[in-house]
């Protein structure tokens, strides 16, 4: 037998078991054992939950103490144990302690934390129609806005750029967030429209808003809005005795060719001037009850050139002519004209283009540089539009 060995077993055997009777103490020491949920605890437990309307502290409360079961010297005491604050308050994001036990012993502390991690609900129209040319931007959206926490989100709402400079279908992103940084996002669908209306006939005709723009295309489709008259119409001189109206800037620029014509001994007579939109409709009606064609020499109401106060017919007598361009008259404004600002409207050749008949009696006020431009170019309205 080796003594020495036994020595040392004997040795090694003491802290073993001191630590062995450490460890039961510390298991056993407390005689007060806590179980949440079927777990045991220490004396402070942390949890977080999720915010929702209408909670209060005494529900989150209760629900911990339904889940909780104490029991000091193997006895269950889990009746005896209470909330030792008291809190009956609506709950707000935030930390709130609990601390439970009885009389003035506490036996465990729970801690919440109410977060808000639910992104908001955004709701509402997701097809929108826009404008061509006009911005489109968050004012324009009809959208809801629910949050399990935050009140007013609406503050935070973006959307993404919306190109409206071409007609078509745009999408946007809509986003919002709530306070606590969760958001939420939405494609939205905007249509772009072209300036357009409907004709009787069904047909998708430009609406031309922008009457003060004195280059301004008018033709079958490409109308003015229903209603509209100039507001700055002026009484013109000419040779026969009948009163005439243009727009003041296309007076006065009819007055400085007149002038010069006169100057040149020209006669000239204006048979037709402004007219407004009930006139018009009444000729046009009056043209196509005797003729199916009437549309390629008479314009819809609307769509001419004569009640945007923009528009001459001219004659050396009170008729119009075909083949004006061979009379002196046809012949001076073939040369001067366009540097007064007009143009033939409906050139010789061109008919497909515009749509209508060699008109060498109708001139059109366009300004200086565009009866210049299209002078030299020899192109139509239509054309010098379509190539832009
Ligand atoms: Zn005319």
């Amino acid at each position: 037998m080796n003594n020495v060995k036994l020595n040392k077993m004997i040795l090694l055997g003491i802290p073993l078991l001191f630590l062995a009777t450490a460890v039961y103490f510390f298991l056993s020491g407390s005689n007060v054992q806590i179980e949440y949920q079927g777990q045991q605890i220490r004396d402070q437990y942390r949890e977080t939950i999720e915010y929702r309307q209408g909670l209060v502290l005494q529900e989150i409360s209760d629900q911990f103490l339904s889940q909780l079961k104490v029991t000091k010297d193997d006895q269950d005491i889990t009746a005896d144990i209470e909330l030792l604050t008291n809190m009956n308050e609506p709950v707000n994001l935030g930390t709130y302690t609990f601390d439970y036990g009885i009389d003035d012993e506490m036996y465990v502390r729970y801690v919440v934390e109410i977060v808000d991690t639910t992104a908001p609900v955004i709701d509402g129209t997701k097809s929108y129609v826009a404008q061509i040319g006009k911005p489109f931007t968050k004012e324009n959206l009809q959208l809801t806005v629910y949050d399990a926490y935050d009140m007013d989100l609406l503050s935070t709402i973006s959307l993404s750029d919306i190109d409206t400079s071409k007609a078509g279908i745009k999408k946007g992103i809509v986003k919002i967030h709530d306070q606590s940084g969760n958001e939420s996002t939405m494609e939205i669908e905007i249509e772009v429209l072209d300036k357009t209306v409907n004709n009787e006939q069904g047909e998708q005709l430009f609406l031309q808003k922008d009457t003060e723009d004195l280059t301004l295309l008018l033709n079958p489709s490409h109308v003015l809005p229903d209603g509209w008259e100039p507001d700055d119409l002026q009484m013109i001189n000419h040779d026969a005795n009948t009163a005439h109206y243009l727009r003041k800037e296309a007076a006065d620029a009819w007055e400085q060719l007149y002038a010069a014509a006169k100057q040149d001994g020209i006669a000239v007579n204006v048979v037709s001037s402004f007219r407004t939109q009930a006139y018009q409709e009444m000729l046009f009606n009056s043209y196509l009850e005797i003729d199916p064609d009437a549309a390629s020499y008479s314009a819809r109401p609307r769509s001419s050139e004569h009640e945007l106060g923009l528009a001459l017919d001219l004659s050396y007598d009170d008729q119009l002519h075909d083949d004006l361009q061979t009379s002196v008259l046809g012949q001076w404004m073939e040369k001067h004209a366009y540097q007064y600002g007009w143009i033939v409207r409906y050139p010789e050749g061109k008919e497909d283009i515009t749509q209508y008949i060699y008109e060498p009696w109708h001139y059109r006020y366009v300004g200086v540089p565009l009866a210049h431009y299209l002078h030299e170019q020899i192109l139509s309205l239509e054309e010098y539009y379509s190539n832009r």
